[in-house]
């Protein structure tokens, strides 16, 4: 299958990313986490998005596709994977679609996670990260077995400079402004499902199985 999950920050897009991802082995790219991890390797790309992410704006377009077609190449994953985080433009949009025209394998489904502003802003208030190995959790929902620790590296949990509540706001801002053309973009071609993101991340998972199924891409 290959799947977009499309939604705030703080949607649980990452959450379901992995939750997909276990269940059924398939790839999972976030643009967010591609970005950090060169961020904190201090490459070129991470240089030139640093900028950008601490004030919560979008990193450019050319810089990201860049990124991400790469990523989809290097993991030889063509035939499956969920994308979280991208597309943000309705230029990514085309920019993938071109990409996977060429290998004849067109995006299959958009699931599209509608939440309010309140559960976006607790969830993200509350959202710690691994410093090393970038996986997530949170303080009340999804906690670490020891506290401040990864469960996966041991390593300490931070939170993202981008979840503090100024940039939360204007990641916000951001989204508003991007989605409706984007949705419109993958609404013409008869891919979005949408989903009720305020649920808890079980329940969501719920829909997201029967969707997959009613759209035959569970085999
Ligand atoms: P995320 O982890 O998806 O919340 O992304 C964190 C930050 O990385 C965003 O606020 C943007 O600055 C940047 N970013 C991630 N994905 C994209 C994208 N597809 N286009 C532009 N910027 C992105």
């Amino acid at each position: 299958m290959r799947l977009i999950l499309l939604g705030p920050p703080g949607a649980g897009k990452g959450t379901q990313a992995e939750i997909i991802s276990e269940n059924f082995k398939v790839f999972h790219v976030s643009t967010g986490q591609l970005l950090r991890e060169a961020v904190r390797k201090s490459t070129k790309i991470g240089k030139e998005a640093e900028n950008y992410m601490k004030r919560g704006e979008l990193v450019p377009d050319e810089i990201v596709i860049n990124i991400l077609i790469s990523k989809l190449k290097e993991d030889n994953i063509g035939q499956n994977f969920i994308l979280d985080g991208f597309p943000r433009t309705e230029n990514q949009a085309i920019g993938l679609d071109k990409e996977l025209k060429s290998f004849g394998k067109p995006i299959e489904l958009v699931l599209y996670f509608n939440t309010s502003d309140e559960v976006a802003i607790q969830r993200l208030s509350g959202r710690r990260i691994c410093s090393k190995c970038g996986a997530n959790y949170h303080i009340v929902n999804r906690k670490p077995r020891i506290e401040g620790k990864c469960d996966k590296c041991n390593s300490d949990l931070i939170q993202r400079d981008d979840d503090k509540p100024e940039v939360v706001k204007q990641r916000l801002k951001v989204y508003k402004k991007q989605i409706e053309p984007l949705l419109d973009y993958y609404n013409n071609k008869n891919i979005v499902e949408e989903l009720d993101g305020n649920k808890k991340a079980s329940k969501v998972f719920l829909e997201v199985e029967k969707i997959l199924e009613k759209r035959n891409l569970v085999r």
